[in-house]
């Protein structure tokens, strides 16, 4: 006996925490059911069902019957058989997947409408001159949809059709059509449906739900929702749910409509009475955002017991998520429907605002605040804005709505194809439409900043960029935009083609001709210690208070890479900990180069301690400033790294400088001509740099330590409290790490012999080889520390090239699915992620003191913290202005409770 499997839920069955197999939105549903609240009946197939289908290509057995079953059972519940010819029942078939993809999948309403049920339809409707309109309008958006959805047909098929019939009765409005209109139109509907698919619109109630359930699956693979999945970083694999809901109609009259509305204003956090609503309407005309909707507060004058009822609800979804919820709802004559509800996308400002509103009102702690918030978020606040000051310079061309926050400019295009080309290119363009579809995602990823000229803050431009963090001005509607023309008109004549720059405000929703200067956020200005929290706004005091609470929760420390005094300071004011990495090849670059170059040319022992000589005091007065920065924090300097020829001329332009010259030809171009020749290196990624050039090189990492050393003394002296940490790069094998570390210790006893002063450095390496990973314990024993050099060890683990792949086929390996972000980007647990946990296990097991940290770009990336906290390293280390996400994600890391390995 196959094992029996549920892949069907009645509303009734299901709750909020089943997502995974009932998607969002079916669980919400599920949820909203047994609240109590008014959602029409109806059932979930299950995204396994999906997933078996994806697989197979044929529906699971067992879910017809389970159909079956669901269906008789809604069928008794209702009263009506779906497509009864007196009374029909009709559903709708909605897609609903884990994560909410807004307008990527299908869904087909009205099924259960055929040539005899759309007259008992117009019956139960009321039987007079418009219901008859209404049951027919119904039946041809049926055909129109199912034509297009199930059956692949091109939707101008349909479009087409019906702007025709509304030509030849000399309107352009649907509303100007009538019964017989639609009668006829219905007709050709399925003219085009038997000329262009190759059968008939099918009349059987059933054979239209199955076959529509089957779209829904199959809508998982469209272009446009991989597309949203990759940019989303949603797993490719989950499949959606299928929700299959009585319908309830919001076109049935004026005292009928549909609406959207949001617990708080998702850009504010502010409490309040935020949505759209259209009388007369079906769902799809909001959130489209093709019809002209008023502001929900409106729904108070139009339908006073509804709009009270809706409040109420809304209360109850805010206290039972203990979050801002958006809801879908329909009024059918008079009666509240609940058609969708779930824990609204928000802008990161709003995430912030609503997590501490939520604490101060008693609904959540600030631990689940913190948990609340992202990284992402946070870096997306930190970005800079327009220049009010300044920005009064500037042609204001017009005012839209503020639909995503941040500051954006660039070059007017007017399709999604030419924003992709251009960025391509390079180029920052905004992406400028009436309204945006589904179809324009790939020009919204593209582009720095989306401008429509209509639809509100619901509509789908508004939603899509929100998701994606992307500045959005939307329903400019002062502005004409002509698409095919490539341009737009603002008042006054102002005419924007494509390629003028402009700039959009997405915090006040204005629109400006030119490039308008930017400035810091508030946030970074309270994080740089200029603005003090307590005279911030409401989001710098949310920010403060979930970051005071984050640094309390982490376990994980936090350091920067900075290899200057300037970095060093900013990043103790970002919070800090101390100094990870600090290159010491960015000291060897600008005017020093030239005492690079005398060292690499040195024949004699005598020449090249004049080269290091010549050196050192450079380098002293470079720690000495780190020190002081970073006074009473660990500092780890990196002795230097890459291969010495990236500090000479390249070789073609010296070879033809040379050859140009002939025989007056500079000597000491010669001379360098030929060092840069004997050190050219095929593969320099994988050659003479790191600790091998210490070893070959002598007296170079020597010089690098007597002036950390001597610095660190010096600073001592000078009553400062210098942490030095002398970290050796691109250690293979312990016995490299010996030489060096032997050679080190004997000249740190020696500047102590000579200042007297005694600065204790702890000696330890990169692991940045899979066979350091691999031989970490032996490497244990000559090292006090590790610090994973995730950059290199994802370079030599996958044999990627890491100044070449990214541009070169990532785009390609993405698209394949080989992986879902780059491994450059978030740390590659599988791979990567197991040499590191090999070795920090046998690290420790060889030295249990053994500090471990990491500084390859990963140490600022969200998920990379979250699994650094979970192997149990002490510290993450990253640049600057990442200092703050890695501060808050560690937090979010630690309040997880996601175990720790070895901590
Ligand atoms: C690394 O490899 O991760 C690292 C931090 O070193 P670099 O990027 O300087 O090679
Ligand atoms: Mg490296």
């Amino acid at each position: 006996m196959p094992k029996y499997v549920k892949y069907v839920y009645d509303f009734t069955e299901g709750n909020k925490d089943l997502k995974e197999l009932l998607g969002g939105k079916g669980a919400n549903l599920a949820e909203m059911t047994n609240l109590g609240l008014p959602v029409p009946p109806g059932f979930t197939i299950t995204t396994e069902a999906c997933r078996h289908y994806l697989e197979h290509g044929t529906v699971p057995e067992g879910l017809r019957t389970q159909v079956d079953e669901r269906l008789a059972a809604l069928e008794g519940r209702m009263g009506k058989r779906l497509g009864q010819a007196d009374d029909p029942l009709l559903v709708s078939v909605r897609s609903g997947a884990r994560f909410s993809m807004p307008g990527m999948m299908e869904t087909v309403l009205n099924i259960g409408l055929n040539d005899a049920s759309v007259h008992g339809l117009a019956a139960v409707a009321g039987g007079d001159a418009a219901s008859e309109r209404f049951a027919w309008d119904s039946y041809r958006r049926l055909i129109q949809m199912f034509g297009k959805t199930v059956l692949g047909l091109e939707g101008d098929l349909f479009e087409d059709a019906l702007d025709t019939l509304k030509r030849d009765k000399g309107t352009d409005s649907d509303l100007a059509l009538d019964a017989d209109d639609f009668r006829a139109l219905v007709a050709t509907y399925k003219g085009i449906v038997r000329e262009h698919a190759g059968r008939d619109f099918p009349e059987d109630p059933r054979e239209q739900m199955d076959l529509a359930v089957k779209a829904v699956f199959d809508s998982w693979n469209a272009d446009r929702a991989i597309l949203y999945r990759r940019q989303e970083r949603i797993p490719a694999d989950l499949g959606t749910a299928v929700n299959v809901c009585s319908m309830v109609f919001g076109n049935l009259g004026m005292d009928s409509g549909t609406g959207v509305a949001f617990t708080r204003d998702p850009a504010s956090g502010r409490q309040g009475i935020y949505g759209d609503y259209l009388q007369n309407a079906q769902g799809e005309d909001v959130v489209a955002g093709i019809r002209n909707t008023v502001p929900l507060a409106d729904l108070e004058k139009i339908d006073k017991r509804s709009y009270d009822e809706l409040l109420a609800i809304m209360e109850t979804l805010e206290n039972h998520y203990r979050d801002l919820c958006d809801i879908e709802f329909t009024i059918e004559r008079g009666k509240l429907w609940m058609l969708q509800t779930r824990v609204g996308k928000r802008t990161a400002a709003a995430a912030f605002c609503i997590a501490t509103q939520l604490v101060d009102q008693g609904l959540i702690g600030l631990d689940e605040a913190v948990t609340r918030v992202t990284g992402g978020q946070l870096a997306q606040l930190m970005f800079p804005r327009f220049d009010d000051a300044r920005s009064g310079d500037s042609t204001l061309l017009t005012k839209g709505m503020n639909a995503s926050p941040g500051a954006a400019v660039g070059k007017a295009v007017f399709s999604s194809e030419r924003a992709t080309e251009l960025a391509e290119k390079g180029e920052d363009v905004i992406l400028v439409r009436r309204e945006t579809n589904p179809d324009d995602l790939a020009g919204m990823v593209a582009a720095r900043g989306v401008l429509t000229s209509r639809g509100g803050k619901t509509s789908h431009a508004a939603v899509v960029a929100r998701g994606m963090g992307k500045t959005c001005v939307c329903g400019a509607e002062e502005l004409d935009v002509d698409v095919r023309a490539g341009r737009f008109t603002a008042p006054g004549g102002v005419v924007v083609a494509e390629g003028d720059v402009i700039s959009i405000d997405g915090t006040s929703g204005a629109v400006y001709l030119g490039e308008v200067p930017v400035v810091n956020s508030p946030v970074v200005d309270y994080f740089e210690g200029d603005l003090a929290a307590a005279e911030g706004d409401e989001l710098v005091k949310a920010v403060d208070r979930i970051m005071a609470c984050a640094d309390e929760k982490r376990a994980l420390r936090v350091r920067a890479n900075a290899d200057n005094p300037e970095d060093a300071a900013r990043a103790r004011r970002f919070g800090a900990q101390g100094i990870g990495l600090c290159r010491t090849e960015h000291m060897f670059l600008g005017d020093r180069r030239r005492l690079v170059e005398n060292l690499v040319l040195a024949e004699t022992d005598a020449e090249r301690r004049a080269a290091l000589d010549a050196l050192e005091p450079l380098q002293r007065r470079d720690f000495a400033g780190i020190f002081e920065a970073m006074d009473g924090l660990p500092v780890t300097i990196r002795l230097i790294d890459p291969p010495l020829h990236e500090f000479l001329p390249d070789l073609t332009e010296l070879s033809v400088k040379v050859a140009v010259a002939g025989e007056n030809a500079d000597p000491q171009d010669r001379r360098l001509l030929e060092a840069v020749r004997r050190l050219h290196e095929q593969n320099p990624m994988l050659g003479l740099r790191g600790v091998r050039l210490g070893l070959v090189i002598s007296g170079l990492f020597s010089m690098q330590v007597r002036a950390i050393a001597e610095a660190a003394a010096e600073r001592r002296l000078a009553g400062g409290d210098p942490r030095p940490e002398i970290m050796i790069p691109l250690v293979g094998a312990v016995q490299e790490l010996e030489a060096v570390r032997e050679d080190a210790l004997g000249i740190l006893e020696r500047v102590k012999a000579d200042t007297g002063v005694d600065v204790p450095a702890m000696i330890g390496t990169m692991i940045e080889l899979p066979r350091a990973a691999l031989t970490a314990g032996q490497i244990a024993e000559a090292a006090e520390f590790f610090s994973f050099g995730t950059n290199d060890l994802t370079q030599t683990t996958w044999g990627f090239s890491r100044d070449d792949v990214e541009a070169a086929f990532f785009g390609r390996y993405l698209e394949l699915g080989v992986f879902g972000v780059s491994p450059f980007e978030t740390l590659d647990r599988d791979g990567v992620g197991r040499l590191i946990r090999i070795a920090a296990e046998e690290g420790r097991r060889t030295r249990p003191d053994l500090k471990l940290g990491i500084c390859g770009e990963h140490g600022g990336d969200p998920d990379s913290v979250h699994f650094c906290h979970e192997v149990g390293l002490d510290y993450v280390s990253c640049s600057p202005f990442r200092i703050p996400v890695a501060r808050l994600e560690a937090g979010r890391a630690a309040l997880a409770g996601e175990g720790s390995d070895s901590r």
